[in-house]
């Protein structure tokens, strides 16, 4: 209990935590420097007092109290400040590390773009919005015709597309081998229909350089809504659903998870959107 309490006061004083600049370290020095000198200054002036009791003192005891507890406070002061700032790097420098480790754990490293783990992390924590699933067509023939290596420069370059036109505000990843994932967050269902529309005609239309072969793909897509009822898997369900029907209804379309549960034929082949529906949306 007493050491549950101490902890509690010590991590609070510290502000652990809080140690990821340079000015909470500052704070936090100043702070613990005054006290120390203080608590030094205290002990000599006791110290002093004590001596002077038993006469061992040669001056006056305000003259000794004076210079000694001068003295206390520059040493103490100092010295605490010194040992504050020396910590205070180390902390500084552990959560910098901790952070650049936590953003690399997070990061696809082929495409720069989250990761399928951070990307479930995070869209676990959303409950209204889109998801959307973007697979690149007939990628194996692209590995096969022109190399692994060009398969790997068309990934980067989809990558690159989705996140340009996607902007900073929704959140992109590489969530397979050449699927990605996207989700749409504040904003409308039109908006966000519009936004898998101009994607999917962008990647279309878009000429990638790879090892000097020019090299055009398409993808298809599956948009699912994201509702407090469904958890994750329900909602990478339902739009893996509309991605399969963009696929096998012939490829480089986007399909509406709406879409297909309206029509009384759901999960055919038959139900994808066309270009019309999507400008119509
Ligand atoms: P579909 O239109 O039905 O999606 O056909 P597809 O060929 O794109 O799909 P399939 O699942 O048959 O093939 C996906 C290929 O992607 C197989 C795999 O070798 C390749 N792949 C997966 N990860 C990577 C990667 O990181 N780099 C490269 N170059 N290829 C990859
Ligand atoms: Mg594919
Ligand atoms: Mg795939």
């Amino acid at each position: 209990m007493l050491k549950k309490q101490i902890e509690a006061w010590v991590i609070r004083d510290i502000g652990l935590t809080e140690f990821d600049n340079w000015d909470t370290v500052l704070r936090f020095a100043t702070r613990l420097s005054i006290r120390n000198s203080i608590i030094a200054c205290v002990m000599v002036a006791g110290l002093l007092i004590v001596l002077h009791a038993f006469d061992v003192l040669l001056n006056p005891l305000v003259r000794d109290i004076a210079i000694g507890c001068g003295i206390a406070v520059i040493v103490a002061f100092v010295l605490t400040m010194l040992c504050c700032l020396y910590m205070g790097y180390a902390v500084i420098h552990l959560a910098r590390t901790r952070l650049e480790f936590r953003q690399m754990s997070r990061t696809d490293m082929l495409s720069g773009l989250l990761n399928r783990r951070a990307f479930i992390e995070d869209l676990s924590q959303v409950e209204r919005g889109y998801l959307l699933i973007l697979d690149i067509d007939r990628f194996k023939q692209i590995n096969d015709r022109y190399g692994h290596l060009a398969g790997d420069d068309v990934i980067v370059s989809v990558a690159n597309t989705l996140t340009e036109i996607v902007g900073p505000t929704n959140l992109v990843a590489r969530i397979g081998g050449e699927e990605f994932a996207i989700l749409f967050q504040d904003a409308e269902f039109a908006e966000v229909v519009a936004m898998t529309e101009r994607l999917r005609r962008s990647i279309a239309n878009r000429l990638i350089d790879a090892f000097h072969q020019t090299i055009a793909v398409t993808v298809s897509g599956g948009l699912a809504d994201i509702t407090p009822l469904r958890d994750f898997s329900a909602v990478y369900a339902a739009a893996d659903r509309a991605l399969y029907a963009a696929k096998t209804s012939g490829r480089n379309r986007i399909v509406l998870e709406r879409d297909m549960s309206r029509s009384p034929q759901a999960d055919t082949p038959s139900l994808t959107l066309t270009d019309a529906a999507i400008s119509a949306a």
